[in-house]
């Protein structure tokens, strides 16, 4: 029997029953926060089971079960690992959606749902690969293994991080497949890190009719805004190696296009937002608190050292102002070889079943990818389009999806049944 040419028979003939499983995972609310995904992963855990597959709940907190599962090949070889997360953006009490968030809706050749493109979508496809290649046990040798979390949106300490703390053995392995929205004409080979930072703006407040008393802690707070903008032009000494890889002409032109005209010189600077400004009780109160969160995007070569260095500059003229790191969500920038093996393999096959020729690029935002790089494991993205990610009416067309779990289970086939790699 061609195990390949089963992979490709099997996902034409479930077609339905696949886009079900996507659809039903979609109609499980995993919002995060809050972060109780227990009805999504119980969903997962059940279809594991139903195909018989053993799964492990690994669930540090209750209500954020992680799924690990572990299929032994026919002896030793290489160890894979899909990773995948469950949980989701939350919905905004004003978002317009023609489909509902947690519908799961099929139309228009499309799944629509909170979570489609980020990424339940790539996590069924992570699901349904590994059911198809634990069925082929007998005809590839190594380890592969499913990892199916349930805290990524958040900072990811309960989960893929958790995994690779308390299941080492399991969860390091050789190399990484990730299915978030890449964009199908991109490949991820690394991101920008994370810096999360809380300000806390401290003054007496007072009456508003009495400004004397006491300075405005919004007023302070919006002047820290403005200078908070200096980061952005921060220099940047990036490893020469990367610089010169993320100036390709085809590299900017493949950012530009998957992540947004922009993205390309996004991905080369410090970036800060200010994602929440919350001061103040009442309209004719001085308001003596605000907070204020902001998140910092370094890219590669430049150590939140840096930036801390800066603000603590920036902070002298604020002497009602405290600083806290978010530390959970705070994690350096992270690259594997674009080089790899497991590339030129995607690649091969992306091409082999489709028209589009992606490019290794770098992202600017995070996954999970980056514990694996901590560890040294060569890790890579490729999943749907992230055009409608985190926004109303999320969706990803049919044809998407399946060329997504046609490409991570083709792919995952080839890497552990290779003769050589590099
Ligand atoms: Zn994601």
């Amino acid at each position: 029997m061609d195990a390949r040419q089963q992979i490709l028979d099997w996902i034409e003939a479930d077609r339905d029953k696949l886009v079900g499983f996507f659809s039903d995972f979609l109609a499980k609310p995993s919002a995060n926060p809050p972060g109780d995904t227990s009805q999504a992963a119980g969903f997962v855990a059940e279809y594991l089971r139903a195909e018989g597959i053993d799964c492990r709940i690994i669930a540090p907190q209750a209500k954020m079960p992680n799924i690990l599962a572990v299929t032994d090949g026919t002896g030793p070889g290489r160890h894979l690992v899909f990773n995948g997360h469950i949980d989701v953006f939350p919905v905004g009490e004003d978002e317009q959606w023609t489909h509902q968030p947690w519908s799961g809706d099929i139309a228009d050749d499309a799944v629509w749902g909170r979570g489609a493109s980020d990424m339940k979508c790539g996590t069924s496809a992570s699901v349904l690969a590994y059911i198809y290649l634990t069925r082929l046990r007998d005809h590839w040798p190594g380890k592969l293994v499913l990892t199916a979390v349930s805290d990524e949106e958040t900072g990811g300490e309960w989960g893929t991080r958790f995994l690779l703390d308390n299941h080492a053995e399991d969860c390091i392995g050789d190399c990484v497949l990730n299915a978030e929205p890449s964009g199908l004409s991109s490949i991820r080979f690394a991101e920008k890190g994370t810096l999360r930072l809380t300000f806390h703006i401290n003054t007496p407040g007072a009456h508003g009719a009495y400004p004397h008393r006491s300075a405005n802690a919004n007023r302070i707070a919006a002047s820290l805004i403005a200078d908070l903008d200096h980061l952005n032009d921060m220099a940047v000494p990036m490893p020469a190696e990367m610089a010169e890889y993320l100036a390709q002409p085809e590299v900017r032109a493949c950012m530009d296009t998957v992540m947004g005209a922009g993205a390309a010189d996004v991905a080369l600077r410090v970036t800060a937002s200010v994602g929440v400004v919350h001061g103040g009780l009442k309209v004719n109160m001085m308001p003596g608190h605000c907070r204020i969160e902001v998140d910092i995007r370094l890219p590669f070569g430049v150590d939140r050292t840096d930036v801390l260095a800066e603000i603590t500059d920036i902070l002298k003229s604020y002497p009602e102002a405290t600083l806290e790191v978010q530390e959970a969500a705070s994690n350096p920038a992270s690259a594997s070889d674009p080089k790899h093996p497991m590339m030129s393999i995607l690649k091969r096959v992306i091409a082999e079943h489709s028209t589009h020729r992606p490019e290794a690029i770098a992202g600017i935002g995070a996954t999970d990818c980056k514990f694996f790089r901590y560890k040294g494991v060569p890790s890579f993205v490729y999943g749907p389009s992230p055009e409608t990610m985190s926004m109303p009416d999320e969706h990803v067309p049919i044809d998407d999806f399946l060329h997504v779990l046609r490409t991570h289970a083709l792919a995952a086939y080839d890497y552990l049944t290779a003769e050589a790699i590099g």
